[in-house]
């Protein structure tokens, strides 16, 4: 068992690191766990980004993730290479649990993030940055006056070919069954948009490119035929994970597990915790926006100390 720490990061992305600058700079020695696999969080698994503010040529994404991660070490941020297994916010001191060790603190401010659903091709890692893509809005300018294809049936999918849709020469838009899930001003938008066409009934079964994306097969799930569509990009927009079943019981989630915050802060309903990033964010899921809300949950952490001394 550990001393009290004065807070507890539970996450390594944007979020996490940027909340262990601030902590670490507030002199409250943070424990940061990062995970045992993905230290570093989405942007890991991605090249080029290109909006977020200070790199006007650009930064690849764990270079990006890397510089996070040493600034948060310069100000003497506490790093871990772990995995929280167990937590019991309710506790005061509140425990966090790896497998090993049992941790306590103080405040504890979760970043954990969401993941986004992968379609389990073969090739969708391996192509992942290099025409596979879970974000238009980072990387549809890429694909400048280039045929490519969305797969999903639902409002983020309608959202994201509308919003490709300004860059791409066509997008084809996937989908699974014979009508959208979609809401009906996002169905109307994309019907109506010249670019979108639509191929029912189908699902992408293999991605092809060496080095880049050039093309999908697809395979119309009544009749069993197979297509080649040949495009330069895939944006798969099935849906986002948020990982919060780790605090279900404890910390009130939305319906589709989003930790719910008292926004514009980001208290929990638990004091003394707060969550930031995209476990709580369905709506913007930027690394400008998660590096935001980790600022947020720091100061909110800081003066919560503060208040309780
Ligand atoms: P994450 O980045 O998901 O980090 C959460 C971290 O917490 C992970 O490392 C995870 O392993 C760790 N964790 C989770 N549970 C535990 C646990 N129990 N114990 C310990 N650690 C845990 N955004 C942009 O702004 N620009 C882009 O160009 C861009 N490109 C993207 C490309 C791809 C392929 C993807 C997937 C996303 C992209 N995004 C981009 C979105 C951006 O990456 C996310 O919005 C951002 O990373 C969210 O930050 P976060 O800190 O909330 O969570």
């Amino acid at each position: 068992m550990s001393d009290v720490r004065n807070v507890i990061i539970i996450g390594s992305g944007p979020a996490g690191y940027t909340a262990a600058v601030y902590a670490a700079r507030a002199d409250l020695n943070p424990l940061v766990f990062e995970g045992s696999v993905t230290a570093g969080g989405a942007l890991m698994n991605t090249t080029d980004v290109e909006n977020y503010p200070g790199f006007p040529d650009g930064i690849l994404g764990p270079e990006l993730m890397d510089s996070f991660r040493k600034q948060a070490e310069r100000f003497g941020a506490e790093l871990l290479a772990d995995d929280v297994v167990e937590v019991d916010l309710r506790q005061d001191p509140k425990v966090v649990k790896t497998v090993t060790e049992t941790y306590l603190a103080r405040t504890v401010i979760v970043a954990t993030g969401s993941g986004y659903r992968e379609l389990g091709l073969p090739n969708e890692k391996r192509l992942s940055g290099r025409g596979v893509s879970w974000c238009a809005t980072c990387d549809g300018f890429f694909f400048r006056d280039q045929d490519i294809a969305v797969v999903g049936g639902g409002d983020t999918a309608m959202e994201e070919a509308t919003f490709l849709s300004r860059f791409a020469r066509t997008v084809t838009v996937v989908h699974r069954r014979d009508e959208l899930r979609a809401s009906k001003i996002m169905q109307d938008r994309a019907f109506a948009n010249e670019k979108i066409r639509f191929v029912w009934d189908s699902a992408v079964t293999d991605i092809h490119g060496e080095t880049r994306v050039s093309g999908l097969t697809l395979r119309n799930l009544k009749t069993g035929e197979e297509s080649e569509l040949p495009v330069t990009g895939l944006f798969v927009a099935i849906g986002h994970d948020p990982r919060s079943e780790l605090f279900k019981g404890q910390l009130n989630l939305d319906d589709e597990g989003y930790i719910k915050v008292d926004a514009p802060t980001t208290r929990t309903n638990i004091d003394a915790v707060f969550a930031c990033g995209d476990v709580v964010d369905h709506t913007y899921r930027q690394a400008i926006t998660a590096a935001g809300t980790g600022c947020a949950a720091s100061l909110d952490a800081e003066r919560w100390l503060a208040d309780h001394t």
